[in-house]
């Protein structure tokens, strides 16, 4: 059945396209700059917020790859086995002597190389022959060596301002020896849910009423953005009780978020309250499910309204929240990177129009990666996220 409130555009003002939206935030979404050092066990997650410099390799010294023997390549007889005294031994973490010319030395894998040798033999390679080691022919100079810096060299940017940090991202930092690193203050978000139709869970629910649920799934999206989330409870359809608790909550975050009451019906207060105490950038995206999205400023902090419908909460704080966040924080924002996928369903859609379908991915017969619509398309449908792996994006030309 065709949803005649998701076709009125004639009525609408100028809709904003999702792309045309990120750019904006990219664009005027200044970074907070408030910063703090923290551990790196507190580091996960975080928005570096300066350059991390190499002081030195790594890996710090040539090392072996394997438990074996490590020899001069300039020993070994070309193209027959070679027969080499073992004549010392060094264990990881241990230190090493120069290898004397014509001998072997047995090694341990991350041991430093001895100097003087360049490759080392894998032991399962190898036979031993009282003191001797039989080296096969074949192996290349170089082989099972690690030479010092072949990870990353001294002075390279191994980190860089921007990067949200990823257990990799530490990995690396803690290799280099750092303990604590500079990173943005988590960006302070409050969210209130409007709507007189909302009970808060735990607490009685009226016939007419329904659990509030997005403000629980927006608080937990934005803590694994990284941002310090601010639970501020149910504003009712009250236009008065609306524009003083945005004004009082802008005072004291980075960035609020409401859901609800952002389309045209006559209860929509939100729209109205931020045109009152703030300015509106923008309210209507040409996106589907999620076209009424209000984003603005109350006092100097950006707020956005987003749909009340959970589907479209969810899919408008991808594509508006997300960048917002993360650029007042001073990550690196960069548009999603779609990858193409066979649709194994059919669905029509409207021209101009960025479309989301809700779907899981499976594979054909042929073997072929496909995506699999959820069965039912409506914007309320928490099942329908619950249930699929992720959303089909189907751009404004298709
Ligand atoms: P609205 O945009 O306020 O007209 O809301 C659109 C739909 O989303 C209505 O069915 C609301 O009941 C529902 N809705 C609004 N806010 C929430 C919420 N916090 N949790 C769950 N559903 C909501
Ligand atoms: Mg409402």
């Amino acid at each position: 059945m065709a949803q005649l409130s998701d076709d009125c555009f004639a009525f609408g003002g100028p809709m904003l396209s999702v792309d045309s939206a990120i750019d904006l935030i990219i664009a005027r979404a200044q970074p907070l700059g408030a910063y703090e050092r923290v551990s790196l066990m507190q580091a996960d997650g975080r928005v570096l917020c300066e350059d991390l410099a190499a002081g030195f390799p790594l890996p710090p010294f040539a090392n072996s790859a394997v438990d074996g023997y490590a020899v001069r390549f300039s020993d070994l007889v070309a193209d027959q086995p070679t027969s080499l005294p073992v004549v010392g031994r060094v264990e990881a973490g241990a230190a090493a002597q120069v290898l004397a010319t014509g001998a072997a030395a047995r090694v341990f894998t991350g041991a430093l190389m001895p100097p003087g040798a360049d490759t080392v033999f894998m032991q399962e390679d190898v036979t031993l022959e009282g003191k001797s080691v039989i080296l096969p022919a074949g192996l290349k100079r170089g082989a099972n060596m690690r030479p010092a810096g072949e990870d990353v060299q001294a002075g390279e940017i191994a980190l860089c301002k921007g990067a949200r940090l990823r257990p990799q991202d530490v990995a690396l930092a803690a290799a280099l020896g750092a303990h604590e690193l500079n990173v943005a203050q988590r960006l302070r978000v409050g969210v209130f849910s409007t709507g007189n139709e909302l009970a808060v869970p735990g607490g009685e629910r009226s016939g007419s009423q329904i659990y509030d649920s997005n403000r629980f799934m927006l608080l937990a999206m934005l803590a694994r953005l990284g941002c310090a989330p601010h639970d501020l409870g149910v504003l009712r359809d009250d236009p008065e009780h609306l524009a003083g608790a945005l004004k009082a909550a802008a005072g004291e975050h980075d960035l609020l978020l409401t859901s609800g009451g952002v389309s045209t019906g006559e209860a929509d207060y939100v729209k109205n309250a931020l045109e009152r105490i703030g300015s509106l950038t923008f309210w209507r995206m040409a996106i589907k499910p999620g076209r009424p999205v209000a984003m603005g400023v109350i006092d100097g902090t950006p707020f956005v309204g987003l749909p009340g419908n959970p589907v479209a909460s969810f899919v408008t704080f991808a594509y508006v929240v997300r960048p917002l966040a993360l650029a007042l924080m001073g990550a690196h924002v960069a548009h999603f990177q779609p990858l193409p996928v066979r649709a194994a369903f059919a669905y029509k859609k409207k021209a101009g129009r960025r479309e989301f379908v809700r779907a899981s991915l499976g594979f054909a017969a042929d073997g072929v990666l496909e995506a699999r619509k959820f069965p039912r398309e409506g914007a309320g449908l928490l099942s329908s996220l619950t249930q699929s792996d992720g959303l089909v994006e189907l751009r404004e030309d298709v």
